[in-house]
């Protein structure tokens, strides 16, 4: 499984993959978007939509290394032995954690910071150790957003059930909750932050709600460059050539339609490098305004 590294000013980006996959397009992932559109959308084919039309997709962690060495992991992807409803990621086992540590060793992990509290971007903060669930990254302060996380303490107490069953069974949030939020907070590992602080001198959170109730962004700035962790603003690229498409994976489908498109014309505007959280291959580059919508120039 490939990794890529980045440099943003001084500050060293590295993408560990834990899993790429295709999801098929047109279906109930991005159910604003038909076949007949995403065909016209033509700098999809091939890097972000196959010829069979899939979605290509990837779950992958961002190690960010500043200047002043702080170690911070941006998101956690799924994890080892994690009873899922969705069967490709149940009881998952992969070489995640060792590729993890032939780049940085778990214990010197400083800080976790996780874009949003679903399934896919906590899963590493516990590991299946003698039939308990213990912090991987024991040393790492775990930034999560009180707002976020108060959502899904409710959620697993009492689940809302908003969602359709599809996205339900994909979100999971009672069992995530409970095997990888909860035990870093029982360890004492959780600094509460707000959406918008900053973490170190060249890494700060950025409030994108509307995917989450407390979803953030990661800004990365250093010497004058800045690079932006999007998180799940977007799954598909395809959301950045038609930023009204919203996942229905999102809590607030409105909310997400309206924050994507003000962050992709910041984005624009600023000349940001944008990482997408879900993005295969390239995973980050510029955002190009194109009548209505965006382009992803690599
Ligand atoms: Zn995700």
């Amino acid at each position: 499984m490939e990794s890529r590294q980045w440099q943003v000013g001084d500050v060293r980006i590295t993408k560990i993959v834990e899993r790429e996959s295709r999801i098929p397009a047109g279906g109930p992932g991005l159910p604003g978007a038909s076949l007949e559109e995403l065909h016209a959308i033509d700098w999809l084919v091939p890097q972000w939509m196959d010829e069979n039309d899939a979605f290509t997709t990837s779950v992958h962690s961002l190690l960010v290394e500043t200047p002043d060495g702080r170690r911070i992991v941006v998101d956690t992807g799924i994890g080892n032995d994690k009873p899922r409803r969705i069967p490709s990621w149940n009881r998952m086992s992969t070489d995640f954690l060792e590729r993890f540590e032939r780049v940085w060793p778990r214990e010197s992990v400083d800080i976790v910071l996780c874009t949003h509290l679903h399934v896919d971007h906590v899963g590493w903060n516990t590991m299946l150790v003698d039939g308990a669930w213990v912090p991987t990254f024991p040393n790492a302060r775990h930034c999560f957003v009180r707002s976020e996380y108060e959502h899904w303490r409710v959620e697993a107490e009492s689940p809302s059930g908003g969602y359709s069953d599809w996205a339900n069974d994909m979100i999971d949030g009672v069992s995530v909750f409970r095997d990888s939020v909860e035990p870093v907070a029982d360890a004492g590992l959780v600094t509460f932050v707000e959406a918008d602080a900053s973490i170190t001198p060249d890494v700060r959170l950025m409030p994108t709600a509307g995917h989450t109730p407390g979803h953030v962004s990661v800004v990365i700035e250093s010497r004058g460059e800045r690079a932006v962790v999007a998180g799940d603003l977007f799954h598909f690229a395809a959301q950045i050539a038609r930023p009204e498409w919203s996942s229905s994976l999102d809590h607030d489908p409105r909310e997400s339609a309206v924050t994507r498109r003000a962050f992709l014309t910041e984005m624009a505007e600023t000349g940001s490098l944008v990482f997408g959280s879900h993005l295969n291959g390239p995973t980050a580059g510029r955002i190009v305004p194109d009548g209505a919508g965006f382009v992803f120039r690599t």
